[in-house]
């Protein structure tokens, strides 16, 4: 049976970004219904985190964080960040009594699950007076103008829904067994939004011809890396840890550089950033009387030694690999050092969206206004989290702007007085 439904505001979409955002206009007195087409709410802060929910970064600590984003126009995140920043949610878990710890580089994670957080969410919901249709398949969304006002009109499985505001909060593309839909891109486009192309982002990288190379038997290593790529005002760098897989790369390197990895071309990945091993190999070599092998195994301890080993069975090192230090030449030393600390690799593809943790592109944000989150192109609409072409950091920082995007939209949102 479909009846028509009348709220101040609908929110497609219950992830992050959606239930922060019901839940403050919920709580600001208006009426608010929260649709998604999936069964379970909140399912991507379930399995974010390894279980564990990642949920802030404390370098979003108020002041500019644009720095960690990739976006055509990373300046946008900064007012939304400012007005709501990693100290706002981690209040909002205290007053819950929710444990969580900082684990690497300002990265804040739950002590128990990450469904404490979705439990907190829906509590703030429920305060608010939210009302939930899960399984609700949108069919359509469209603006009518009444007598003396502009109101969207949505069609559903469940109703016909009526709203003043509508806001979109279907995520990005990452892990459609989750619910990821391109349903935002969609509805964006019929508003007349223009779309940054998606893609995988987060996402491990694999290459060509790699277990033809035997880089499969290093699967299970992982070690510290200084990986980078692009050049001049495009160059990214990262200090992270590697993962060595059965079918390429992977670790959080990789997942960073990955969000700003274009098809064609290289990564430089420097295997022992401690050390200048070539110019350690050359200068120290006068009267060794230790092999090769040993010497890189004291210069670089913190290379594993399988990886090493590997590395001086490449052809181009065999011969040298137990022979004296000193009678290397200096050539083959500066290539073996070269090696180590920039090793380039032409990345044929990616896991793609099924193993991605995000999306890189997305809603055009110079057609949305930063403070408010509302469309550019159509009054009353609003794009909040990570379907908007706004892609965080690994570390806490996409939950961060799904949280403060959200808090923006819902202020102006409460603001309208009409
Ligand atoms: C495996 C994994 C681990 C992650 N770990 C972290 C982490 O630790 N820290 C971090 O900051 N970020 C992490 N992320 C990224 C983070 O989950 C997202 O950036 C964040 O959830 C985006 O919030 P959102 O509200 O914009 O979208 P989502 O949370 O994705 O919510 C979108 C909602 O819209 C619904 N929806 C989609 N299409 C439709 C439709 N057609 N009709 C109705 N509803 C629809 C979905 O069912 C979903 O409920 C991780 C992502 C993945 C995939």
């Amino acid at each position: 049976m479909n009846s028509a439904h009348t709220f101040d505001t609908v929110i497609i979409g219950a992830g992050a970004a959606g239930m922060m955002c019901a839940a403050r206009i919920g709580q600001a007195g208006k009426s608010v219904a929260l649709l998604d087409h999936s069964a379970k709410i909140g399912e991507k802060i379930r399995i974010s985190g390894g279980g564990r929910c990642n949920f802030t970064n404390r370098n979003l600590n108020g002041h500019d964080g644009s720095q960690y984003f990739v976006s055509q126009q990373p300046r946008f995140v900064r007012h939304a960040l400012s007005r709501y920043h990693s100290a706002d949610f981690t209040a909002l878990l205290d007053g819950y009594g929710v444990p969580y710890h900082e684990k690497h580089k300002g990265q804040l994670f739950c002590d128990h699950s990450a469904q404490d957080v979705i439990d907190v969410l829906q509590r703030e919901c429920a305060k608010g007076g939210v009302v939930w249709h899960t399984e609700c398949l949108i069919e359509s969304a469209a603006p009518f103008q009444t007598a003396s006002a502009l109101r969207f009109e949505l069609h559903t499985n469940q109703a016909t829904f009526r709203c003043r505001h509508l806001v979109i909060a279907t995520g990005g593309l990452a892990v459609p067994a989750v619910g990821a839909t391109p349903f935002g891109y969609e509805l964006a486009k019929q508003f007349g939004h223009s779309i940054i192309s998606p893609a995988a982002a987060l996402v491990p990288l694999r290459f060509e011809h790699w277990a033809q190379h035997g880089y499969d038997t290093l699967a299970g290593i992982a070690m510290p890396v200084r990986i980078s790529s692009g050049s001049g005002k495009q160059a990214v760098s990262f200090d992270e840890d590697l993962l060595f897989r059965h079918k390429g790369l992977s670790g959080p390197a990789i997942l960073q550089i990955s969000s700003y990895w274009q098809p064609g071309a290289p990564i430089h990945i420097n295997l022992a950033p401690a050390a200048d091993v070539a110019a350690a190999l050359c200068g120290g070599k006068r009267n060794q009387k230790i092999q090769l092998n040993t010497a890189l195994k004291q210069l670089c301890p913190q290379l594993p030694e399988r990886l090493l080993d590997f590395w001086l069975a490449q052809p181009q090192f065999t011969a040298s690999a137990t022979q004296k230090w000193a009678d290397i030449p200096d050539a083959v030393l500066q290539n073996l050092g070269h090696s180590l600390n920039s090793w380039t690799l032409l990345p044929s593809g990616s896991d793609g969206h099924k193993k991605a943790e995000a999306t890189r592109g997305g809603v055009n944000v110079k057609e949305i206004n930063p403070k408010t989150m509302q469309s550019k192109q159509q009054s009353g609409l609003y794009f909040i989290g990570e379907v908007m072409d706004i892609t965080g950091w690994l570390g806490g920082y996409n939950f961060q702007w799904a949280w403060s995007s959200a808090v923006c939209a819902a202020a102006a949102v409460a603001a309208d007085g009409c």
